[in-house]
């Protein structure tokens, strides 16, 4: 493709991503495809001789298209909505014009010093305390993959820095905490780091949040057994009910055994310390005191298309200290002198995509006050949910709503077995399972019972959207109510 080809179907692009959002509510919330469908639908072999481009583009829209579940569907409640804008396909756009790795800050300058810059102005603007900034030249904050790749690394450095200050300690004999309602980012970092995971059992009275108590007497008996607990994750806005562990009465115990890491997970819920009214719920004076790493996701509420994780950290060399690999050919004078940031020692991998900049077109384009509106509509909706729900009768919440989050299931008909009770929220769910063309949400359990989750976080959800898919949620119950009375207790 020469430029003049490019210029053409990059136009032709851009309007097609148009038509693709103005046509976004009338599409299915679901790919209603069946397994199977492209690859079908494909030829086994990429084509001998190059197509026309113009042939390919137009197979996007017909082949793929169809296929794509609507993420940025105004009526997507599921997991947690990713909030995409126009600025940061804008952002990933130019990335990728200039596609380079940005390993070390020779690799591309621009790439290490705005990622810096970026770090810096969201650390402030949630604010988070100075320790966690690039400009404190100690502490400082990268753009990861996910959230859960974030904890893979925070836990490497748990790990380097547990093992430098407790040299008689053997790796097998490392345990790290989650929680039952930990995201599936714990297990997988035991899968693969060979770690024990303990997962500390909450409890339904607490609201399902870690406390202090949990950690102390789980650290005790697991020094009494020979083990050595070096890494906490606490979650602020868990994924299953949003609930918020007790960061202060984890940082209290945590005192007492210094060697200890704690990496909080605010995933979803870390982006909402922008505005400043719900930082206190969210436990932020205790992150700024104990935490020595902290996540959000701008790739969720935080008007950032996929991918865009921030990790920041209290002291910097724990994470360069476990992770750096500087091989001859990748030494520069810069790095040598010390004199700049080589993100590659921040992560993973050792490339890295220049994500920074469709974080600093966002946050230009919206502003300050721009993205705390953004935020605090998404409250306002679900508190609008909310009412809704508090109006029928024929619903619980079964977990106390947080920010844009609401668990939710049909009351226990009277009589009814816990059993038989559970029968009907399982068809319930499944009949708003069926209707995931017109609105998305997911199905979980919470203490041993199905619940639905109402997540909401697009960009483009109004209170029309509410309203509709409240209405399609209570027709969906009340099918699955009539059922139940029909079938008797068999249900
Ligand atoms: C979504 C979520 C994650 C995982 O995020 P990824 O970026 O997809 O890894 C982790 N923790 C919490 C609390 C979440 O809500």
């Amino acid at each position: 493709m020469d430029i003049e080809a490019f210029r053409k179907a990059g136009y032709q692009a851009i309007d097609r991503i148009c038509d693709y959002f103005e046509s976004l509510h009338s599409r299915p919330v679901v790919a209603q495809v069946d397994p199977g469908f492209l690859i079908d639908a494909l030829p086994e072999n990429a084509p001998e001789e190059g197509e026309d481009f113009s042939a390919i583009a137009d197979d996007f829209q017909k082949l793929i298209l169809p296929g794509i579940t609507n993420w940025q569907h105004p009526n997507f409640f599921a997991f947690f909505p990713t909030a995409n804008t126009f600025e940061s396909v804008l952002g990933d756009l130019y990335s990728s014009s200039v596609s380079n790795p940005g390993f070390s800050w020779l690799a591309s300058p621009a790439c290490t010093e705005l990622e810096q810059v970026v770090m810096d102005w969201t650390a402030r603007l949630l604010g988070l305390s100075p320790h966690f900034l690039c400009a404190s030249g100690t502490g400082g904050g990268a753009i990861q993959n996910s959230a859960s790749e974030a904890f893979i690394v925070a836990a490497v450095a748990a790990r380097a820095r547990y093992m430098r200050e407790n040299p008689n300690a053997r790796m097998e004999e490392l345990v790290l905490y989650t929680t039952t309602q930990t995201h599936s980012l714990g297990a997988k970092a035991g899968l693969v780091l060979g770690l024990e995971v303990r997962d500390l059992q909450v409890r339904a009275e607490d609201g399902f949040a870690l406390r202090g108590a949990m950690v102390r007497e789980a650290v005790e008996e697991d020094i009494a057994r020979g083990k050595r607990p070096f890494l906490v994750v606490g979650t602020v806005g868990t994924t299953n009910t949003g609930a918020v562990d007790h960061v202060d009465e984890i940082g209290q115990v945590l005192k007492d055994y210094p060697s200890i890491w704690l990496h909080v997970d605010a995933a979803w819920a870390g982006i909402c310390f922008v505005c400043p009214e719900y930082r206190e719920q969210g436990q932020l004076a205790a992150i700024n005191e104990y935490a020595n790493s902290f996540c959000t996701n701008f790739h969720k509420w935080g008007l950032v298309n996929f991918d865009a994780t921030a990790l920041w950290v209290r002291q910097r060399h724990d994470l360069i200290d476990a992770l750096d690999v500087t091989p001859a050919f990748l030494r520069t004078k810069q790095y040598d002198a010390g004199s700049a940031v080589d993100y590659r020692n921040w992560h993973l991998g050792l490339g890295r995509r220049f994500r920074s900049l469709k974080v600093w077109f966002v946050l230009r384009s919206y502003g300050v006050a721009g993205f705390r509106a953004h935020i605090r509509k998404g409250v306002a909706l679900n508190d609008h949910f909310v009412a809704l729900v508090r109006a029928a009768p024929e619903f619980e919440f079964a977990a106390a709503p947080v920010l844009a989050l609401s668990v939710i299931r049909l009351k226990d008909p009277a009589g009814a077995s816990a059993e038989a009770a559970d029968a009907l929220n399982r068809a319930f769910a499944a009949r708003v399972a069926a209707a995931n063309g017109r609105v998305f949400l997911t199905q979980s359990t919470l203490a041993g019972r199905t619940v639905l989750r109402f997540a909401i976080g697009a960009e483009r959800t109004e209170v029309a959207h509410i309203e509709g898919a409240f209405e399609v949620i209570r027709g969906c119950a009340a099918e699955a109510l009539k059922e139940f009375e029909a079938g008797g207790a068999e249900a």
